[in-house]
């Protein structure tokens, strides 16, 4: 396949797993946990009782979190090194992959900003993401411009989060201002007729991450969608101009997705056809991430297999 084509050349995916905790209601309820993880040994295990007997079955990732690991833990360990490369150039997409309730949006977004507009510490990948990027650039006293965009991508139709209220498109739909999806002729895909907002500071894009939320919610009630079946695709893109050593302008550009994938569940795992829209990150100067989030309840046994089994073959 060409994904093994371009792994042979070196193209980077880190493969990492997260075990939330159990619920309050899976404690009292004295749920059964059936997952272990090693977080040193960088594996997970999964005891599985077939006939009475009890058969571990034992997976190696380059990074595993544990019920235990905070926010900022993940962040720091996973994401940060990342936020580097982009900032070097890099297009790098930050996937979550697994069942539905097992942590993908508490992964990506986490808590909501406090009412004084201070950084909850359950703040998830997103806006640390934005803080870390606004505080380099800041730090370098660099000349840059970021743009952001937000879509949520459902069966074949695209909302853009970030259009005003009453336009939300769909493809094909003549009647209203069309999104489209692009062959950008290198072998990349972009959506075209987004609206792209320029973005100054690290408070304009928590508003917008909670406008977009907000109306993802929304659409979700009004259209009657399963939340459980969309996609969420929150891109920056960012513009830094450099001065070469001989003093020639440059600027580079780097990008990065932050996708919150649809429960594993509702996932065809032959083809993910819809995430194809993220080929362009899948090509040239490119990192993925991928985080598998599993629950370790026994009642998600059969799912958990499937989604440490993929994530392990998506190495
Ligand atoms: P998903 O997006 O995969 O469907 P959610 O992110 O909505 O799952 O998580 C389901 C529930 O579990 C939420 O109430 C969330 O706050 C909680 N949760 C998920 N992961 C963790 C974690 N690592 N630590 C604490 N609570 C978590
Ligand atoms: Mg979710």
């Amino acid at each position: 396949s060409s994904s093994k084509h371009e792994k042979d050349k070196g193209v980077n995916v880190q493969v990492l797993v997260r075990c939330r905790p159990l619920s309050e209601d899976e404690l009292r309820l004295h749920t059964p946990v059936v997952v272990t993880c090693n977080e040193n040994r960088r594996e997970v295990s999964a005891i599985q009782n077939i006939a009475n007997k009890q058969i571990d079955r034992t997976f190696a990732f380059d990074k595993v979190f544990g019920p235990a690991s905070q926010q900022k833990e993940l962040y720091d360990q996973a994401v940060s090194p990342i936020v580097f490369e982009v900032l070097e150039g890099y297009n790098c997409t930050i996937f979550a992959y697994g069942q539905t309730g097992t942590g993908k949006t508490y992964t990506m977004e986490g808590g909501a900003r406090k009412k004084n507009g201070e950084f909850p510490t359950d703040a998830g990948v997103i806006p640390r993401a934005v803080k870390q990027i606004f505080d380099i650039l800041e730090d370098q006293n660099a000349e840059y411009s970021m743009k952001v965009t937000f879509l949520e991508l459902y069966n074949e139709e695209i909302t853009d989060l970030l259009a005003p209220e009453e336009t939300t498109k769909f493809i094909d739909d003549k009647s209203k201002k069309p999104i489209a999806l692009m062959e950008d002729g290198k072998g990349g895909v972009f959506v075209r007729g987004l609206e792209e907002e320029i973005v100054c500071t690290a408070n304009e894009i928590y508003k917008i991450l909670e406008k977009g939320s907000a109306k993802r919610r929304t659409a979700e009630t009004l259209l009657n969608k399963q939340s459980s079946r969309s996609h969420s695709i929150f891109s920056i893109t960012i513009h830094i101009k450099e001065c070469t050593p001989e003093g020639e302008e440059m600027i580079k550009c780097g990008k990065l997705n932050l996708v919150d994938l649809a429960g594993s569940e509702n996932i065809s795992r032959s083809g993910a056809r819809e995430v194809w829209l993220l080929r362009d990150s899948l090509g040239g100067k490119t990192k993925t991430c991928i985080i598998a989030t599993i629950s370790p309840s026994i009642h998600c046994l059969e799912e958990t297999l499937s989604t440490l089994d993929y994530a392990h073959r998506a190495k």
